[in-house]
This record gives structure tokens, sequence and C-alpha cells, in this order.
């Protein structure tokens, strides 16, 4: 289930949109894994990972996501950097040097020229024994492992932790494809839509004598839920708890509910598309939660459209047969 626009999601938001953070870059972090710093500092307990925050955003198109390179990850100590190096394909051992060899055709013996040579153009094989003419002997250029003298084996390709300095093959590394993330035109757009309603709902609470707190916090004993906003009324005690979603489902009602009941608060919920899917419906009628949308006039109203279909997603709204327009009070 998608959760969209939490408080964590739009503070990361404004954070670009002012310019704090240009772009979302992907650091490896102590445990060797992926993370966004600019993200996580953000995101609430309650939020799910920065990957999967900027992903979401991405599907819906408010981000974009750009190949930055990939990072390979030491499988002893967890640390990113690692350096490409060859090593003996018989011992691993990194100490392989090219050298020229000859090679005698006819018995297959490889060895150093030195090994070959006995005077001024006078060679022996020192294999076979036999005296070998320069055009008997093929020059080769290979690796020789300086640690057990394989030549044969050759070298292969390996990575080397700068931090451990330990040697792995290449496919033992842990292998990372990192993301950048940055604002689409649309995400702009969209983030002012969901700014602009939050602030239209202070304005009416504002009037109505409440004192408004954006990106509050509902505190009970054992934990801190973030909200959109939380308003108190001194003169009566009245306590309201709000929050904004594009097209608000179950789980946006339900989690608004929880929020609300360690104050006994009352709820309201703004759509900023004008729809709220039919079970969010059906639950914030047993909740008793006010369900409000966000004109393009910049005013909230009391009517908002019913999706018959629950699962959010772009082809939703294509697959979005009819809808009900319901007047409330
Ligand atoms: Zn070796
Ligand atoms: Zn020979
Ligand atoms: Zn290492």
């Amino acid at each position: 289930m998608k959760r969209m626009a939490t408080p964590g999601v739009l503070r990361l938001l404004e954070s670009l949109a002012d310019g704090t953070v240009e772009e979302f870059s992907p650091v490896i972090n102590e445990d060797g894994e992926v993370s966004y710093p600019d993200v996580d500092r953000h995101l609430d307990v309650n939020d799910r990972d920065s990957y999967s925050v900027l992903e979401s955003l991405a599907q819906r198109e408010i981000l974009y996501r750009e190949f930055r390179e990939k990072a390979y990850v030491c499988p002893e100590c967890g640390r990113d950097g690692m350096m490409y190096t060859t090593v003996c394909a018989e011992c691993g051992s990194q100490n392989t040097v090219e050298q020229e060899l000859y090679k005698h055709v006819e018995c297959g013996c490889l060895a150093p020229k030195n090994q070959f040579q006995v005077g001024e153009g006078e060679y022996v094989c020192p294999d076979c024994q036999l005296t070998v003419r320069p055009e008997q002997m093929d020059v080769l250029h290979r690796h020789v492992c300086q640690t057990c003298g394989e030549s044969g084996a050759g070298s292969v390709g390996a990575l080397r932790c700068r931090e451990c300095l330990s040697v792995c093959e290449p496919q033992k590394a842990i292998e990372w494809v990192l993301y950048s993330y940055g604002f689409e035109q649309y995400g702009r757009q969209w983030l002012t839509t969901q700014l602009s309603a939050r602030q239209a709902l202070v304005e009416m609470l504002d009037d109505r004598g409440f004192t408004v707190e954006v990106d509050a916090y509902i505190r009970d004993d054992s934990n801190e839920t973030p909200v959109h906003l939380y308003g108190e009324e001194d003169l009566l005690g009245d306590r309201v708890v709000g929050a904004v979603h594009e097209r608000p489902n179950q789980q946006d009602v339900e989690r608004l509910h929880m929020a609300a009941t360690p104050v006994d608060a009352r709820t309201i919920l703004v759509s900023t598309s004008g729809t709220v899917t039919e079970q969010a419906e059906e639950l914030a009628q047993t909740h008793d939660i006010g369900l409000l949308s966000y004109q393009q006039d910049g005013t909230l109203a009391r009517e908002y459209t019913t999706a018959t279909r629950a699962e959010g997603s772009s082809s939703m709204l294509k697959r979005l047969t009819s809808s009900v327009r319901r007047q409330l009070n």
C-alpha cells in the first residue's frame, strides 16, 4: 500500500524546492548499504527507508531518477571503493609481472629468455635440452606469478579493498547501482498543490480561532506520530488533526484516525485531487473524519468524488469507470 505524502516526504521535497538540496545523492554507509542522508534527515521512524520513498516518488514522476555509478562493496569489511587488480589464476597472488617468454615450438616449453640463452645467439631448450634456433621459438608476453612461478595459467581480474586490502573475485563483491533523484517539473507543481492545500486548511482553522502548528507531532506515552497539522482552540478546548493527500486511501484515513485518538482530536482529511477511494470514504465515515477537497481556486470544499477502484496508480485513472459526486451536509 502506498504511503505518499507523509509529513516527512513533504519535508524532504521542500528541501529540494527551496534549494537546500540540489539532488538526493547516494552514499554507501557504514554497513555497506546505500543510503540518502539528505532524505533520511527528514523522514520519521514510521516512514519507509529513503530508497523506497525515492523510488515511489520517481514512479509517480514527482522525481526524476538518474544513474550515477556502480559501487562495489567489499564482502569482508563492507567498505566502498574497491580497486581493480589482477591476480595469479593459480595461487591468487597479486604479484604477477608481465614478462617476455620464449616458447620452444617443438616441445612446448615456456621459459624466460635467460633460461634458453647459453651464449651470444645460442639457445638451448631448458626442458628437452635440444639446441634451438631463434625461428624455432615463439616470443610471448605473459603474466608470471612472482609468488608461485606459474606462467601458464595467466592472471585474472579481481577487486581489492582499499580498507582491509582483501582481494576477491569481481562477482563476490557487492554491487550497488547508484541513482540520484531530483525534481521533475510536475513534482514542483505537485508539491506546491500539497503545501497550498495544507495552508488553506491552516487558514480555515485559524479563522475559527485555532492555534495551528504544521508538521506537528502528536505524542502519547509510547510514541510520537507525525501529522501534517495540529490545531488547538483554547476557548472550548477543541483539538483538530489535519492531513492532506492527493487521493486519500484507506491507510491515510486509518493513520489520521490513529494519530488523533491519543489527544481525542477531531480529524479533517483534505484531498488535493478532489477524489477519495471508496474504502477511504467508508472508513472516514466510521471514524467521523471530515473530508474536504482542495479546489482550483485555492479554497476547501465539502464535496469530493469517490473513486470506485481502490488501488492507486496512474493506470487507475484509466480504469476509473464511474464516480459519484457527493454533497456532504
Ligand atoms: Zn601464483
Ligand atoms: Zn624443448
Ligand atoms: Zn574490505
